[in-house]
């Protein structure tokens, strides 16, 4: 596969603006803006849509699937607070560029994705671009045991309940970001596990994912 990336005065000025769109909308955190500053995103769309890579808008990858809206990464990613060097599972890979987003804030990246399809079109764009997270292809439902404990863990797909599995793959004082409701809405939750069985959990905004489709979902 050839790819032709250009990264040119006109895609570097959309982000600067996609990043003070983000800013206005309430994302405060600057690491985050710093990267959403500098993951070019329009080398995920076919070059017939670069005009629409720095919408805040989610787009179609093929698939059935979307490449996430900007304001609900950066606002997932803010909810993590990730630190250099944390180890982070990302469930549901999709297009990479959350996983971009984590890499840049110098997170080290476990990413898992069902798709086939999916799974291989990241694990040849995203190294080409010079990203390089641990890629998975599977159920990512029950998490990623063998890579276990993480110190964050995002689901990028919608959830019906918090699975069990994946908080028991949380350090102590890890954090897990994960979309919670039925096919059409869901609730934004983190759980801080703040003790061997202590987990406490917040409830946040409405949002619309794709499901989460598995064992331990839908
Ligand atoms: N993080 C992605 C990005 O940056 O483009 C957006 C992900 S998209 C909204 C949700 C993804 O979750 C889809 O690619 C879907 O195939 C995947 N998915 C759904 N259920 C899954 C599961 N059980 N394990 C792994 N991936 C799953």
């Amino acid at each position: 596969m050839a790819y032709k990336f250009v990264d040119n005065y006109r895609e570097r000025g959309a982000r600067k603006q996609l990043v003070e769109v983000l800013r206005k909308r309430g994302i405060a955190d600057e690491a985050v803006l710093k990267a959403v500053g500098k993951v070019p995103r329009h080398f995920f769309f076919d070059e017939t849509f670069w005009n629409q890579a720095y919408r805040d808008i989610a787009f179609p990858i093929g698939d059935g699937q979307t490449i996430s809206q900007p304001y609900t990464v950066a606002y997932q990613t803010e909810l993590l607070h990730i630190k250099k060097g944390d180890r982070v599972l990302e469930i549901g890979t999709g297009s990479g560029y959350q996983s971009c987003i984590l890499l840049e804030l110098g997170a080290e990246v476990y990413t898992i994705e069902r798709q086939r399809n999916l799974y291989e079109r990241t694990i040849k764009v995203l190294p080409y671009m010079g990203y390089k997270p641990h890629f998975f292809l599977g159920d990512g439902s029950k998490g990623l045991p063998q890579y276990a404990p993480y110190h964050k863990i995002i689901v990028t797909a919608g959830a019906p309940f918090v699975p069990d599995l994946m908080l028991k793959q949380l350090t102590i004082g890890g954090i897990l970001v994960i979309p919670v409701g039925d096919e059409k809405s869901q609730k934004m939750i983190t759980v801080i596990r703040s003790g061997e069985n202590d987990f406490d959990k917040i409830e946040l905004d409405t949002f619309r994912f794709v499901p989460l489709v598995g064992d331990q979902a839908w």
